[in-house]
């Protein structure tokens, strides 16, 4: 009963459609009057088929859409122009901060010289940059002014590589500038502890450094190249500064010594000792016990010989204490 229903309601519908596309097929095909009638002259009356009509409007509507299409595109296009042009102007923006960060960099290498003088350093293969480096430096700025200025699709990316492996180098260079100086400062410091700055004993002082009047009265020709302490035996002997033993043993005239190199051009001498309790190649400390107080060698009564040379050249050591 319910599928009999159903396929007479089906059948039904196939009828009914076939209506409507019978009566659209004639509506198609019939002919309507249109009537044109200008202001001035006489009207004019034409047959056309409603298809024709049909026709006609489906074409307004295709050449409507294409029109429309077009016109977008155009409105793209401009809107890219305005695009590259904001472009540009970003690009010249980046140049710009780009140039001043170059020229920043380029302020540091001043810097750098300034920091050297004041460390009382040597100009260093850094600072003194190979012979035409301004001119170097002067073509560099007219191939970024160039670079820079270019259009964004004559925009040659090897060459904006080229620049920026250029800052790059700079920044490199100052660093080892930089980092050289940090080592030399460093070892300035060092020098600091290699320098002799204390007394070698507590004891007093009985001899200066320079000319003195021999045992008979008279200006020795001879001169005192150290300082003479003189104290009880066995009394300790201490090294005025961070160093290195060079040699210990018999010196002629000095009796047992111990000789030490500081470095910075500094050595220091301990004579007529006994008791020596260092060898040579030994790192010692300043204030390290490395003798003790005796007579050995020439000698008229228990004393230390000390002498403190700088660069080659024996110097008073009672400029290098307090
Ligand atoms: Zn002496």
């Amino acid at each position: 009963m319910n599928g009999k229903y159903t396929s007479r309601s089906v059948y039904d519908r196939i009828q009914k459609m076939d209506k409507i596309i019978n009566s659209l097929g004639r509506w198609l095909g019939e002919r309507v009057d249109i009537l044109i009638m200008p202001r001035f002259g006489s009207s004019k009356k034409f047959k056309v088929r409603v298809i024709t009509v049909v026709l006609a409007f489906i074409l307004w509507v295709t050449v409507t859409g294409i029109g429309i299409f077009f016109f977008i595109r155009a409105y793209d296009y401009n809107i890219t122009k305005a695009d590259n042009r904001l472009m540009r102007v970003k690009m010249q923006l980046i140049s710009d901060e780009l140039e001043r960060g170059r020229k920043y960099l380029e302020l540091t290498r001043t810097t750098e010289s300034q920091m050297r003088q004041m460390l009382g350093m040597p100009g260093g293969k850094f600072v003194n940059m190979p012979k035409g480096w301004e001119e170097k430096q002067e073509k560099a700025d007219a191939r970024a002014k160039a670079m820079f200025g270019k259009d964004l699709k004559d925009f040659d990316t090897e060459e904006f590589e080229q620049y920026i492996d250029e800052i790059e180098d700079t920044a490199q260079t100052r660093l080892a500038g930089f980092q050289e100086i940090a080592w030399y400062y460093a070892n300035a410091r060092e020098g600091l502890h290699s320098t002799p700055s204390i007394r070698p004993s507590t004891s007093r002082i009985s001899s200066g450094f320079g000319y003195r009047l021999d045992p008979f009265g008279r200006r020795s020709t001879k001169r005192h190249n150290g300082l003479d302490f003189a104290g009880k035996p066995d009394s300790p002997i201490m090294v005025t500064a961070d160093g290195v033993v060079r040699h210990t043993g018999w010196v002629n005239g000095y009796g047992q010594a111990v000789l030490v190199d500081h470095g910075f051009g500094y050595s220091t001498l301990y004579a007529h000792t006994t008791g020596i309790r260092v060898k040579a190649g030994d790192v010692v400390k300043r204030g390290q016990t490395i003798a003790t107080m005796g007579s050995s060698g020439r000698s008229t009564g228990t004393h230390l010989h000390y002498e403190v040379w700088k660069d080659g050249q024996p110097v008073n050591p009672r400029n290098y204490f307090k």
